[in-house]
């Protein structure tokens, strides 16, 4: 039986997608949250969307197989696709060397779940202060009852990404919502509350600029990209708190820096 994914689109080498490494980079369509500030908003909404076939995906990894380190799965919210994500990853290692990896919002954690076995690397957003539900919900765009049903499967995702072999948090600052407190707060959530253990080779937490990309929607469209002095500083506020990981912060200006 022929099966299909809704795609958004894909690029064959990416330097920028998994920390030092080259990825082939699929993008897949829709989004479950509606992040105000979202730099794929006409992708997670579904606007921006292609019907192909997984032979077709296959066929593009092949060949850029011996150009890429990983295969890399984004969104959107990909763990939405993910009966068909795992059919995909199953064929992509059976006829590659390649390593999996996959970027969610963490708010499927039975798609965590199932797909885990399968994968080298994961990137997981922790958008916002766990603890708070009020910021959270504003971050993410949705209402303060259906976040405080998100949160715990947010939890329950950490919990069980905590065993891949390259582990990636990823928190963005959002101008006025999620700033030098905030990010430092996840940080101290996930080593304080959650005594968060990563077990595998690698555990990253990265803390990204806020870039007004186009196609971000109005209200964020107009704000300045947080000046990289500002992320730095902010990550190395994280290294305080974050023992078990290393610490880089991300910007359009420096790339990827390390800072422990
Ligand atoms: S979770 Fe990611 S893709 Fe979805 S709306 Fe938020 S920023 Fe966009």
């Amino acid at each position: 039986m022929k099966l299909w994914m809704l795609v958004g689109g894909w690029v064959e080498t990416s330097l920028v997608d998994v920390l030092e490494h080259v990825s082939f980079t699929l993008w897949l369509s829709h989004c479950n949250f509606k992040c105000p500030w979202c730099s794929n908003w006409a992708m997670a909404r579904g606007l921006k969307k292609n019907i192909v076939s997984l032979d077709t995906i296959l066929k593009k990894v092949v060949n850029a197989a011996p150009f890429i380190d990983y295969f890399h799965v984004t969104g959107g919210e990909p763990t939405l696709q993910y009966k068909t994500l795992y059919e995909l990853f199953k064929k992509i290692r059976r006829s590659t060397g390649v390593l999996l990896s996959l970027d969610t919002n963490g708010s499927l954690p039975y798609a965590l779940r199932k797909l885990l076995p399968l994968l080298d690397h994961v990137a997981m957003d922790v958008k916002a202060p766990l603890g708070d539900i009020m910021k959270y919900s504003r971050v993410v765009g949705l209402s303060p009852s259906l976040t405080r049903k998100i949160i715990p499967l947010i939890r329950e995702s950490l919990k069980i990404i905590e065993t891949v072999p390259f582990l990636e948090i990823r928190t963005t600052i959002v101008p006025g919502l999620v700033e030098e407190k905030e990010v430092v707060e996840v940080a101290r959530f996930l080593h304080k509350e959650l005594k968060l253990k990563p077990r595998g080779e690698r555990a990253v937490f990265v803390v990204q600029q806020f870039i007004p990309y186009e196609g971000v929607p109005k209200e964020y469209s107009l704000k300045p990209r947080t000046p990289p002095s500002i992320v730095r500083e902010i990550a190395l506020k994280v290294a305080e708190v974050l023992e078990e990981f290393e610490v880089y912060y991300r910007t359009l200006e420096d790339g990827s820096r390390k800072i422990k």
